[in-house]
């Protein structure tokens, strides 16, 4: 059967060979099992129910919420010789009548339809006359209220299938793979004793890295120097850092252009434009830009924030390499965009449930940012693939900084923050930590702390870098007020108690050790 199937890829369709996801979706088809089946965005979902569609008797029923793309597939299937047309809210009745009367005299391979049909009671009528062995649901996370875009029309399928006088197989095709989602496909869908695949999620020519404490701006400019040639998107959280950024690059000459909701529908669709034809290398935007953009050569993506969750940011940097060749996935993290999105999530409105489950998500994104190990399999492990090997070629794969043990640095700093009443800012507590003369250090007596002076073999630039560095993992907290006020984290306490230590990958100059009980009395 799976020769027929490669016979009918490369008849039709041009390819060669199924990537290795598609192959176990559509051996299990073939074989009559209800299957779902996850794969990232630009896996090549559209073949695992074409092909089987050509295979099977009689028509199938394709499902899917977008009418635009839904017009793009059938306009490619017709062009490749495949009998296929589409039914949405487009048409009238004596359209629809014709098209389905068409397709009961088996006149069409493929049906598109829009949810939406589903509810019609005319369509209804209509529909049971055509021979249906075969339903693919695309995007079938639209059936879930986890979803990212939930469909009510999508809860309409289950009947829809149930009033069919023979059930048929059902393929259900998402990109999203949380456990909650999986399990509402399945039940939403009443999915029959179906086969689970979970594929493809790692790509083997993204080059994943985070980075953390750098100067942002400073980075992107030094890239965009580098990669001049190159075509690139920078995504930031807001419009405003959009703007900003923009702003910034042009006024230093850098050829950029930016795409958000904020902007006239004209200015996005020259904008857009001009990226996809290369006018323009680098584009500048918001999560507003990329749905349905299918550009090839793009280098780079790097996140000038950390995106709400990894769904949203693999989906993001996806969006680079395409084509296969080697692309760089840069995300700069910084701890505020903690508060950003934890902002965010306190702002909508949502149910306490929901609420929790967004935490999690956000959670797991911080933990990516924040994890020694192999970022590919970080990711594809998230999305549910089990047998990930370390991808060897990611940030923290090729990181050959040793593993340092700062946890006495640590507990002195975390004991000055204290001993300060966490009301003051990284570099003034670097200057106690220096033991610096500073007017301000003296006037408030910090000169009289214990933890004066503690760390005075160190450079004040040196321990502000520590600091960034035990805000970025978490250890520290800054809020934000006028001024930026350094507290002791969740994680700091157990530090400071000699519960834990801080382990990181740091290249800190060897300090001499000295035996020093005097020294663990002033950190109590
Ligand atoms: P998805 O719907 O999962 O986002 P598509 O079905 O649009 O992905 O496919 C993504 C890209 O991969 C398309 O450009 C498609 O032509 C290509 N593609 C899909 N399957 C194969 C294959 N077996 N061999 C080569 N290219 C493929």
């Amino acid at each position: 059967m799976l020769n027929k199937a490669v016979e009918v890829l490369q008849k039709y369709f041009g390819y060669q060979s199924f990537r290795e996801g598609q192959k176990k979706i559509v051996e299990s088809l073939l074989n009559g099992h209800d299957t779902l089946g996850i794969m990232p965005t630009g896996g090549g979902k559209s073949i695992c129910y074409q092909v089987p569609a050509m295979l099977y008797d009689g028509v199938t029923i394709v499902i899917s919420p977008l009418i635009s793309l839904m017009k793009d597939q059938v306009d490619v299937l017709i062009s490749m010789g495949i009998p296929a047309t589409q039914i949405n809210s487009s048409l009238d009745y004596g359209e629809v009548r014709d098209r389905l009367r068409m397709a009961a005299r088996g006149e069409y391979k493929l049906l598109y339809i829009a949810p939406e049909r589903l509810e019609s009671e005319a369509f209804q009528a209509l529909i049971k006359d055509v021979p249906i062995s075969f339903v693919a649901v695309d995007e079938a996370h639209c059936v879930s209220q986890w979803g990212h875009d939930f469909r009510p029309s999508y809860l309409e399928i289950a009947r829809f299938l149930r009033s069919l006088p023979e059930r048929p197989i059902v393929a259900a095709l998402t990109a999203t793979a949380t456990p909650e989602v999986t399990e509402d496909i399945r039940r939403q869908l009443e999915l029959v004793d179906e086969r689970l695949f979970i594929t493809g999620f790692g790509r083997d020519n993204l080059l994943l890295s985070v980075r953390k404490g750098e100067n942002r701006r400073e980075f992107i400019q030094q890239y965009l120097r580098a990669n001049a040639q190159q075509a690139g998107i920078i995504y930031a959280a807001t419009r405003k850092d959009v703007d900003a950024l923009y702003a910034d690059l042009q006024k230093r000459g850098f050829e950029v252009t930016k795409y958000h909701a904020g902007l006239s529908e004209e200015e996005r669709a020259h904008n857009q434009e001009a990226f996809l034809y290369d006018d323009v290398r680098t584009m500048i935007a918001t999560n507003a830009f990329g749905m349905g953009i299918d550009k090839s050569n793009v280098r780079y993506v790097i996140h000038y924030n950390m995106p709400k969750n990894l769904e949203a940011y693999y989906q993001e940097a996806g969006r680079a390499g395409r084509d296969g060749e080697p692309s760089e996935c840069i995300l700069l993290f910084q701890p505020q965009d903690i508060q950003t999105q934890t902002f965010f999530i306190e702002q909508n409105q949502l149910l306490e449930e929901r609420k929790e489950h967004e935490y999690k998500k956000l959670y797991a994104m911080i933990d990516y940012c924040r994890t020694p190990r192999c970022l590919q399999q970080y990711i594809v492990q998230y999305f549910g693939e089990t047998d990930a090997q370390a991808c060897g070629q990611c940030g923290n794969c090729t990181d050959e900084t040793e593993l340092s043990d700062i946890t006495l640095e640590a507990q002195k700093i975390f004991s000055c923050v204290k001993r300060m009443r966490e009301r003051f800012g990284a570099a003034l507590v670097a200057q106690v930590l220096k033991g610096s003369k500073n007017k301000k250090v003296t006037q408030f007596h910090f000169d009289e702390l214990p933890t004066y002076g503690l760390m005075k073999e160190y450079k004040e630039k040196e321990i502000v870098d520590l600091i960034q560095l035990l805000i970025a993992e978490g250890y520290l907290q800054v809020t934000e007020s006028q001024y930026p006020i350094l507290k002791l984290g969740e994680r700091a306490l157990p530090v400071l108690k000699g519960e834990e230590r801080v382990v990181q990958k740091i290249v800190i100059r060897p300090v001499q050790l000295t035996e020093d009980d005097e020294l663990f009395e002033k950190l109590r």
